[in-house]
């Protein structure tokens, strides 16, 4: 993992459900979510799975604030049914109330009349369980779910932004792209990042390590990682290179230089180095 820069607003993941924990779902939502938010320019320093009870949930949130993460974005367990806590466990992690919000049973009562329109359910009745899902920690912002029923939810807390999303892929990646992509763009602490990868053939990776971990005491920021491959039976390594920091053709300085040392390296161990077809993007 690349150490954490302190330019980088920090984010963890926390997905909610036992189907993640005992292999019935695999955790697509997290992986999306990372691509999401490393795209952004933020740093995911944790993924965590839990379990749907209360106590769980609560104490997961609560390690993640200690930690220091500037947001957490928890995935399920928003729905209508029994099993749904994930507000409870944040509820009791920041010590509030859960109370029924009033943009939120709109927005769902809204939901639910078209959902009776289109013939998806009977009645357009907001019961306990419908209902359920429009209670929010006291201070929360419901987000708006164009797919399924179940508000997303917004809150600052202790220093720390929460942000809750249903689990269905389709209902979260709605809720992020139209609610909290707009959000993050603007609070999201504006750096630069300049990456590439060199091909690295002939060489073992332990012999390769010693001199990446030289590399990386080139400059604060700089991230080099080494991933061995085997592609039509032939063995290589894939080098990594990121390098973060305030200003991009600063970055891109520094990765030419680290990119030329690692290429004599490569040619001192006997090897071959060789970049992407197509370049670096
Ligand atoms: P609902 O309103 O449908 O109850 P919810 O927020 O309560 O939504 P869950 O009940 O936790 O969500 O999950 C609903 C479904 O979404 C699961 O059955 C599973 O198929 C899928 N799902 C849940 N979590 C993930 C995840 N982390 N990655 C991929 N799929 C997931």
């Amino acid at each position: 993992m690349p150490r954490a820069s302190s330019l980088q607003t920090i984010f963890e993941i926390i997905s909610v459900g036992y189907e993640l924990l005992d292999g019935r779902v695999v955790n697509t939502n997290a992986s999306w979510l990372a691509g999401q938010i490393s795209s952004l320019g933020g740093r995911v320093s944790r993924i965590t799975v839990v379990g749907d009870e209360v106590a769980e949930i609560s104490s997961a949130i609560r390690e993640a604030m200690r930690r220091g993460a500037d947001w957490i974005i928890t995935s399920g367990g928003l729905g209508p049914t029994y099993d749904d806590v994930t507000l409870q466990g944040v509820a009791r992690a920041i010590g509030r109330k859960l109370v029924l919000n009033r943009r939120a049973l709109e927005m769902i009562r809204r939901r639910y009349e078209e959902l009776a329109r289109e013939g998806v359910v009977e009645s357009p009745e907001l019961t306990p369980p419908r209902m359920k899902m429009a209670m929010l920690p006291r201070g929360a912002k419901p987000l708006e779910n164009n797919v399924g029923t179940a508000p997303g939810v917004l809150l600052r807390a202790g220093g720390c932004w929460i942000i809750c999303l249903p689990g269905v892929p389709s209902e979260l990646q709605d809720i992020f792209l139209n609610r909290v992509k707009p959000i993050l763009e603007k609070k999201i602490r504006r750096i630069a990042i300049a990456d590439r990868w060199i091909y690295v053939r002939g060489v073992p990776e332990s012999n390769l390590a010693p001199r990446l971990d030289e590399l990386r005491t080139m400059a604060p920021g700089l991230y080099i990682k080494s991933h061995p491959e085997k592609r039509e039976g032939t063995s290589f390594i894939r080098v990594y290179m990121r390098m973060i920091g305030r200003k991009r053709e600063a970055c891109e300085k520094v990765l030419d230089r680290v990119e030329k040392e690692l290429i004599k390296a490569i040619g001192e161990l006997g090897g071959e180095a060789l970049k992407p077809e197509g370049g670096n993007s």
